[in-house]
């Protein structure tokens, strides 16, 4: 399926991520793709998050005792022509809004599927990110050497849940124990489970060579099953791909290692290599001499005595040299990027530049902050990384009364930072912190305990979920604001948030309201 790709560096990338629901088999397709990679003493790394041994982002303690990786990691590794950055989207319990915001430094995404489970809570959630920007997705159906559901009813499902095309491009033979391989529609061939050898090229599906591979009594079901797959299915197009419309279908099992390589040698040719990103005065094309980037997540150090953090930067135009300066355009600050980490870099030539679509890593102590622009002088922001309304709404409290003002402040960095989102009620009362997943108020309250000297608690709020509001008329929403000034709080910007018990409350007040527009996403400034 590979053909020859062009090698200048931009057009050589390609970066993704693996969007999943926990326990599809996210951990072990990543092992195996950087398998492939040559990055052979990674996948090693991979797994040992799993057992808390050692891992690159091992600063946080909370991640060293529960084993998991909070923040996250970026991969490169080079495959035939390519360069693949794969960015690491936390899968567990750790769901945080780094999940979200790392989605929005990729180009491209890989969706598993666990095939006896079909679409899950998380996988439909993480789509739904991935389509507020049309993110072109390539699926892995994974699992296919276990007892799974009928393809048809896979695919059915891809389509009704997600409103996704489905364009299968090899289709599996048998499956469970009996599974055999997998045929590419395309190309006529087959490629035989546990034999990573060349494909076999067969006349058709019916090639007896083809059927030979599954037990006697399935070959007849399978084959008329699998002509209806090959009439009726949506062929692959990469147009329709490419504007987030349709994913071409790809099964497998990761475990086994089958499939992978026909996944990754898809994400080499269909996959988009940098594309350009929005910024608020123009659109910048990731081949523009000039180097501009955004910073999509910050990752601190859990040592009190340092406030050191790492900003991880989304490179989009030009190249990112060692040592050079650049612009923050939110403070207008310049920053010698003196020592910014590339990520598992094999060789040097890649380790002292990036390009566009590559992730870099920016020591700083505090001067970068998530959704900043850096460039070699021009005023431009991006537009890429939004807030996503928080799932869990707390009040957080503290003992000591008099280190109100402290918290008020610890709250702001760590928000500035993406630790939590912070909203100040209009009436005065304590602060909510809202998160995406409920490990990032243990991280919260285990740093501000730290860094900060504060031991604080949360305690429910009677507010479920909240919404940022904007309206065409500004008398409208100054009155709004004003007529519900107990329901009414600022964000970290100041923008003006509604706070609603339930959906079923906020439904009612949006109804009454209709020159008020309340809003789920955010785009940071
Ligand atoms: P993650 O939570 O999505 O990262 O999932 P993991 O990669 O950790 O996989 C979850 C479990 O499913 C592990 O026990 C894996 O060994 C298993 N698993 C992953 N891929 C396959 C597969 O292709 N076949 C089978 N039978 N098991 C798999």
């Amino acid at each position: 399926m590979t053909s020859p790709q062009p090698s200048d560096p931009v057009s050589r990338r390609r970066t993704f991520a693996i969007i999943s629901h926990p326990d599809a088999g996210k951990t072990t397709l990543t092992e195996k793709l950087l398998l492939f990679g040559g990055a052979i003493q990674l996948a090693g790394a991979v797994k040992a998050k799993r057992n808390a041994q050692q891992t690159r982002s091992d600063w946080m303690s909370i991640e060293r005792e529960r084993g998991i990786s909070v923040v996250t990691s970026v991969m490169t590794f080079e495959y035939g022509d390519c360069v693949f950055n794969l960015l690491d989207t936390p899968g567990h319990e750790d769901f945080s809004e780094d999940t979200y915001r790392t989605l929005s430094a990729v180009d491209a995404a890989v969706m598993v599927i666990d095939a006896a489970k079909g679409i899950e809570a998380r996988t439909r959630k993480l789509f739904e990110v991935c389509r507020l920007r049309d993110i072109p997705i390539v699926t892995f159906i994974n699992k296919l050497d276990r007892d799974g559901r009928d393809p048809f009813s896979l695919l059915d499902e891809i389509e009704k849940t997600l409103a996704l095309d489905t364009a299968p491009v090899t289709w599996p033979i048998g499956s469970g124990r009996s599974f055999a391989g997998t045929y590419c529609f395309e190309t006529k061939s087959v490629r035989k489970i546990d034999a990573d050898t060349e494909p076999m090229t067969v006349s058709g599906l019916d090639d007896p060579a083809l059927l030979a591979l599954l037990p006697a009594h399935e070959a007849d079901a399978w084959l008329e099953e699998a002509m209806l797959a090959e009439e009726g299915c949506k062929k692959f197009e990469l147009a329709a791909f490419r504007e987030g419309h349709l994913t071409p279908v790809f099964f497998g099992s990761a475990l086994r290692n089958f499939g992978v390589r026909d996944l990754i040698d898809a994400m080499a040719e269909y996959a988009p290599s940098p594309r350009g990103q929005d910024a608020d005065k123009r659109h910048v094309e990731a081949k523009e001499p000039k180097m501009a980037g955004f910073v999509f997540k910050i990752q601190a150090n859990m040592d009190p005595n340092h406030r050191d953090r790492i900003a991880f930067m989304r490179v989009c135009s030009g190249k990112l040299a060692r040592g050079m300066k650049a612009k923050i355009v939110r403070t207008g600050k310049t920053i010698s990027l003196n020592a910014p980490q590339f990520f598992f870099a094999r060789d040097r030539s890649i380790a002292d530049e990036a390009y566009a679509g590559d992730v870099v890593g920016i020591p700083n102590h505090g001067i970068l902050r998530i959704g900043d622009t850096l460039t070699e002088g021009e005023e431009i922001s991006f537009r890429g990384v939004p807030s996503f309304a928080p799932e869990i709404l707390r009040r957080i409290v503290i003992s000591d009364a008099m280190k109100a003002k402290k918290l008020r402040e610890a709250l702001r960095q760590l928000a500035e930072e993406g630790v939590v989102q912070l909203f100040l009620p209009n009436d005065g009362s304590g602060a909510l912190v809202g998160v995406v997943g409920a490990l990032q108020l243990d991280v919260l309250a285990t740093r501000l305990e730290a860094e900060y000297g504060l031991e604080t608690k949360y305690e429910t709020s009677r507010f479920g979920i909240c919404r940022w509001i904007t309206s065409q008329d500004p008398i409208a929403l100054k009155s709004f604001i004003e007529s519900h000034g107990s329901s009414m709080a600022e964000d970290i910007d100041g923008a003006p948030v509604f706070m609603s018990s339930s959906e079923f409350q906020l439904r009612y007040d949006a109804e009454r309201h209709s020159a008020i527009v309340f809003s789920d996403v955010k785009d940071y400034q």
